[in-house]
């Protein structure tokens, strides 16, 4: 599919929806009488994540669409109701569109899905240097939780884990603005112990020490632990220069890759959107999918989408 156009200002609803109908043609093979609400939904996300370019004059140009996605629902409506039609949505896309606009509108948040080859990839460049062993236990525990980066870089140690270590373990994730209630994470042994979580998190925490107490991922100073949790940003940056090193484009990359890594994986897997968003913690499943990678839903649209 071509790049969004951005619509000529006296036919903003038609080209709108013009070209809703035509994403909605291509990417699930459903025509404009079958488009749903989930469709609408999708074509917003897809909005946010194409990039959004255009030329005039020979001149390549960028599409102001990214903060405007609330426009486009009006202009949506707009056009159904010019054909004396109902919208086939609610004030659930409104709302939906204002979210995505929230979330991606200041500083578009571009971190590409990681897949478990590009996981593997990054975990495989590192050393056994202390800086490595944090970051290794630091990636895998946020691709095996699906959790925030936020809500695993600043767990504190010994509180944050229950560690039967032959099982497993479980992060002890503490309530939050976003997480209302604090409950634990399971995480698993994987056959592959390179890139298994349980294993890294034990190997890290020997190098810790017995009797460590302090953050789970602290700060190091010449190999000491101090008292103080890796910040997000930091991390970020960590992310990118592994993404560099592995001949991947660095700025795709950052910390909320793993969680959107995790639900996109899932979905291309065939899990069902409602068991994706259980993982997330989201309360609705429009949330999730911000999380999921085009490259996903598209494909698997009538599982993905109710
Ligand atoms: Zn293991």
């Amino acid at each position: 599919m071509a790049s969004l156009k951005p619509p000529s200002k006296t036919h903003f609803p038609e080209s709108y929806h013009g070209q809703a109908v035509a994403f909605a043609r291509e990417q699930f093979n459903v025509g404009e009488v079958d488009m749903t609400e989930w469709h609408f939904m999708a074509f917003l996300e897809y909005c946010l994540t194409r990039p959004v370019q255009y030329y005039e004059n020979g001149r390549r140009r960028e599409a102001p669409i990214r903060n405007g996605l609330p426009e486009v629902v009006n202009y949506l409506g707009a056009y159904y109701r010019l054909q004396g039609a109902e919208p086939p949505f609610s004030g659930r896309l409104r709302r939906f569109a204002e979210e995505l606009a929230a979330t991606f509108g200041h500083a578009p948040r571009t971190a590409l899905a990681a897949s478990p080859d590009d996981v593997r990839d990054f975990v495989s460049s590192l050393s056994s240097r202390p800086l490595d062993l944090r970051t290794k236990a630091a990636i895998l525990s946020l691709f095996a939780s699906w959790r925030r980066p936020s809500e695993v870089l600043w767990l504190d140690y010994p509180q944050c884990l229950r560690a039967e270590y032959e099982a497993g373990i479980s992060l002890i994730i503490p309530g939050s603005k976003t997480n209302p209630r604090s409950r634990p994470q399971p995480l698993r042994h994987t056959k592959d112990e390179r890139v298994c979580p349980v294993c890294a998190i034990k190997t890290w925490l020997e190098y810790l020490g017995a009797g460590y107490v302090g953050p789970l991922f602290p700060v190091l100073r010449k190999g000491n632990p101090q008292p103080k949790s890796l910040d997000v940003a930091n991390f970020d940056k960590t992310i990118e220069m592994l993404a560099r090193r592995t001949g991947r484009p660095p700025h795709s990359y950052s910390s909320y890759s793993f969680r959107r890594g995790a639900a996109t994986t899932a979905a291309e897997l065939d899990w069902e959107l409602e068991t994706i968003q259980k993982q997330l913690w989201h309360e609705r499943p429009a949330q999730s999918l911000h999380y999921i990678a085009p490259r996903a839903y598209w494909r698997r649209s009538r599982k993905i989408l109710p």
